[in-house]
């Protein structure tokens, strides 16, 4: 067994977490820091300093997943919704603060394969992955592959003319719109009181969470009507924490709107939990020692 390890780092709206991944995908040592959203600078900076503040000793690259649009092939970032991300050579910039190989993934995509290679589709070739966190990600694996492309699955129109989106998104009637943790903050605000957050509703089971469910049912019903795939998995820490509650709804809703037999999908809970970015990261690591 390798001794080899890397720094996986998922970067979130809210939160960075990094940690120490090893080639099976074990994570053995983690820091979490808020998200630095003032600039693009300073997030880069906060970058740079999480993954120092972990052991470097036998580690050979460090991996990212950023809630943002990257372009592959020239390793760019393009844009993000939810963080000060724009029109940046991040591989490089972040190579030349690390001095080690790094790996750039969108962060739905990184766990996406994450629960593909490890977690709840390890028995499957095909899966749709939305991460319920901050904003809305997503991610596709199609006949055993990683869709490394804009897979902005959060960014669907489920409302024509609906709510507003989050953060930089001009959109309405988005995934994110409605089942993003922001936008159950806002639910959770208007039928428990300003003080509320979409934990309360998710510990109080509130009722409220079915409109939620209902819409997440109706966007992955779509998502089958395009990609067929053999299972949806639901993550993100909001996706998690409030699955059992969402599911009935959900599944209602996405059995209507799927073309037979899609309605019969499975969906299913990230088996990797809140650690599916992470480990995702981490993978995209290995393989940017790889290249
Ligand atoms: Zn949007």
């Amino acid at each position: 067994m390798s001794k080899k390890r890397v720094i996986a780092v998922d970067v979130g709206g809210t939160k960075v977490l990094a940690g120490l991944v090893d080639a099976e995908g074990n994570v053995h040592q983690t820091v979490e820091r808020a998200s630095v959203v003032t600039s693009q600078e300073s997030l880069l900076d906060e970058l740079a300093a999480v993954v120092r503040e972990l052991p470097q000793e036998d580690v050979v690259a460090v991996g990212f997943g950023v809630p943002a649009r990257v372009d592959q092939v020239a390793g760019t970032v393009l844009g993000a919704v939810n963080l000060p991300l724009h029109d940046l050579d991040l591989r490089s910039e972040l190579e030349n603060r690390l001095d080690l190989p790094v790996g750039l993934e969108n962060d739905a995509n990184a766990a996406a394969y994450a629960e593909f290679r490890l977690g709840a589709g390890r028995h499957v070739h095909s899966l749709v992955m939305l991460t319920l966190g901050t904003g809305v990600g997503g991610g596709v694996v199609f006949a055993g592959q990683l869709f490394r492309g804009w897979a902005e699955l959060g960014h669907i129109v489920i409302v024509e003319d609906g709510d507003p989106c989050n953060g930089a998104c001009t959109g309405r009637g988005h995934v994110e719109s409605y089942c993003s943790g922001t936008a159950v903050d806002r639910l959770a605000r208007r039928v428990l009181g300003e003080q509320a957050t979409a934990r309360d509703l998710v510990a109080a089971h509130h009722p409220a969470l079915d409109e939620v469910g209902h819409h997440l049912g109706t966007a992955i019903g779509s998502l089958i009507n395009v990609f067929n795939p053999q299972l949806v998995v639901i993550g993100g820490g909001f996706g998690v924490a409030a699955f059992d509650l969402l599911l009935p709804s959900a599944r209602l809703a996405a059995e209507r709107e799927a073309l037979a037999p899609g309605g019969r999908v499975e969906i299913r809970t990230a088996e990797l939990g809140a650690a599916a970015g992470l480990i995702g990261a981490g993978l995209v690591a290995f393989e940017a020692v790889q290249a």
